[in-house]
């Protein structure tokens, strides 16, 4: 059998899930962020691949799949050929027409029914597809975690109202959660951005874990959880009761950070003003917060309800501005540039920022009297200790691995598209859509980053590649041979998923695989093989007892039913 194991980390495996499961012989990498599953890894991969078609039938939805290879039309007919970026990976046929591997289907699955369903007494429909997705990761990294080809489960719905997308969407929302709580995982649902695809409600479910990208803001006394993008700021900003002063310039040589500028002019970060140069679409934008505060560019895509938001480049804020990052401000900026501010900025009084001048600072800035501003808006990250956005208690930080997400996608594809039914009075409608999707992959590796301790992976019972670990201590002696020989027989017979080691390996080696592979159940055949005594050990609690050959089927079925 091909389980390639190794005794060091691979150089570039930082997390636990990603060592291991190279190391255990689970995947092999065949260039960035591309893997191959091994046997052990592909028994894996189909374990969780059951528990989500098991509970996407039982949601009423319906397997199918679609093509990875994707026409580019469909892509310029929903908008997204321009908008989706680099992470589509782009080819041409032969005959040089475009193509893109599916990054994720809803075109597909739009032209699809758009063709098919005429009438709303088809309506609701659901359906579902387990296949690998194609994203050109700007960074692919931590192993299966984010990967450029990656194993998704991608469901799609067609509702006839909102209303039915509702009830859809709280089918799926319950099929999540019995996925993730059958994979063994510590969870949460979480509010999230919807974007700007004309979305409404979207919850992303969150593995908890320190080596999340994620950030959750979740409340310290309520079940309010959000993704940190999406959280807003609820809370009113007090007045200050100070007297404005004039405004005036200072030199600030050498001085570049927020805290280097404050330090020198001797003031808290909160009483600087952070200005930061973004492109949106193609309007450039200072947004401006508090200098204690972190902008937040999905809030800021959001107000805008643009495509595109990135950082403008040094070049290019010096054109604008005549000056680099280190100096800029709202104050007299050219009219090429809006200026937005977050909502805790409004109120300042004599605060300092950038005079778009290197080298020099304005202070006693009152932004009401010194600069004007598009909009006063929410534009920042919310902080632990701000107030629950539901309010309730105060907001908390962990950080999450996104396995899942549910997304209620209104009708942006279906207007695109053409995607329309006839209702019942013969009236023309358009279709109102949902996606639903699970990183299967992505969840195995969310599994090892929460089962795991220092000799290996401790797997679920109902996720691991095998039940049970049949070992051989030494295959040369033949009481020990023919005992081992049996009892894979015997529990083969009683349908029991058995890997056996038969190696001619070291006792010690065969140990080490063995806890390094996590298998729930280990059976060792060794010096008692000859009164028919064996010895089994759980992998995650360690614990063993001595068994009879004649218990051992009996054992093992008690022990999963359990
Ligand atoms: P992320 O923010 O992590 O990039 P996403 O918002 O792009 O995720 P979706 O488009 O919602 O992800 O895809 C559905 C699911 O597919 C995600 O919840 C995640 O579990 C999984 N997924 C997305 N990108 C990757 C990737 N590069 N590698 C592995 N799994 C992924
Ligand atoms: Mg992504």
């Amino acid at each position: 059998m091909l389980i390639p194991t190794l005794k060091e980390n691979p150089a570039d495996a930082e997390i636990k899930s990603h060592q291991l499961l190279v190391r255990a012989g689970y995947i092999r990498q065949i260039a960035s962020g591309v893997y191959s599953y091994l046997p052990l890894g592909k028994r894996v991969l189909r374990k969780v691949e059951e528990i989500v078609r098991e509970e996407m039938d039982k949601a009423g939805a319906h397997e199918l799949m679609m093509s990875a290879l994707q026409p580019a039309e469909l892509w310029k007919e929903s908008g997204r050929w321009n908008t989706y970026g680099s992470e589509l990976m782009r080819l041409h046929d032969r005959h040089e027409r475009e193509f893109a591997l599916g990054a994720t289907h809803e075109e597909v699955i739009t032209s699809l029914v758009r063709d098919s369903i005429k009438s709303y007494k088809r309506l609701p429909l659901l359906v579902y597809q387990i296949q690998n997705k194609f994203r050109d990761e700007k960074r692919p990294r931590f192993g299966l975690l984010r990967g450029r080809e990656f194993l998704m489960k991608d469901a799609y719905s067609f509702n006839e109202s909102f209303e039915s997308l509702d009830e859809t969407y709280d089918q799926m929302f319950t099929a999540y959660s019995n996925v993730f709580s059958r994979c063994g995982l510590d969870f949460r649902a979480v509010i999230a951005d919807s974007g700007q695809m004309g979305g409404k409600d979207t919850h992303e479910f969150m593995v908890l874990s320190e080596v999340g990208e994620d950030v959750i803001a979740y409340s310290d006394t309520s079940d309010y959880a959000a993704n940190i993008e999406m959280a807003p700021v609820v809370m009113d900003y007090p007045s200050s009761n100070e007297t404005p002063k004039e405004l005036s310039k200072a030199a600030t040589p050498e001085q570049k950070t927020m805290q280097e500028v404050a330090d020198y002019l001797g003031h808290d970060l909160d009483k600087g003003l952070k200005s930061i140069m973004f492109k949106v679409d193609e309007q450039f934008v200072m947004v401006v917060t508090r200098g204690d505060h972190e902008t937040n560019d999905v809030k800021l895509k959001n107000f805008y309800d643009a495509d595109i938001v990135e950082l403008a480049t040094e070049e290019e804020t010096r054109q604008l501005l005549g000056t680099g990052f280190g100096s800029l401000g709202p104050i007299n900026v050219p009219e090429e540039v809006e200026v937005v501010a977050d909502r805790a900025v409004e109120k300042l009084i004599n605060v300092t920022c950038g005079a778009n001048e290197e080298g020099y600072h304005y202070t006693n800035v009152n932004p009401s009297r010194d600069f004007n501003v598009k909009a006063y808006a929410d534009l920042r990250f919310i902080k632990e200790g701000d107030p629950s956005p539901d309010g309730q208690g105060i907001i908390q930080f962990a950080r999450g691995i996104e396995v899942g997400h549910v997304f209620k996608l209104g009708t942006f594809y279906a207007e695109n598209m053409n995607a329309s039914y006839l209702d019942a009075q013969g009236k023309s409608q358009t279709m109102v859509m949902g996606s639903y999707g699970i990183g299967v992959s992505r969840t195995v590796a969310a599994i090892v980053e929460q089962y795991h301790d220092e000799s290996g992976i401790t797997w679920p019972s109902h996720i691991a590649p095998y039940q049970v670990h049949l070992l051989s201590l030494n295959p040369k002696k033949e009481d020990q041979q023919r005992l081992a020989d049996e009892l894979y027989e015997q529990l083969q017979a009683a349908g029991i998923e058995v890997l056996y080691d038969d190696r001619k390996e070291r006792a010690g080696v065969k140990f080490a695989d063995s806890d390094l592979f996590g298998i729930p159940l280990r059976i060792t055949v060794g010096k008692r093989a000859s009164e028919g005594i064996v010895e089994v050990k759980e992998r995650q609690t360690g614990k063993q007892d001595e068994r009879n050959q004649s218990e051992i089927v009996d054992t093992v079925r008690q022990w999963f039913d359990n």
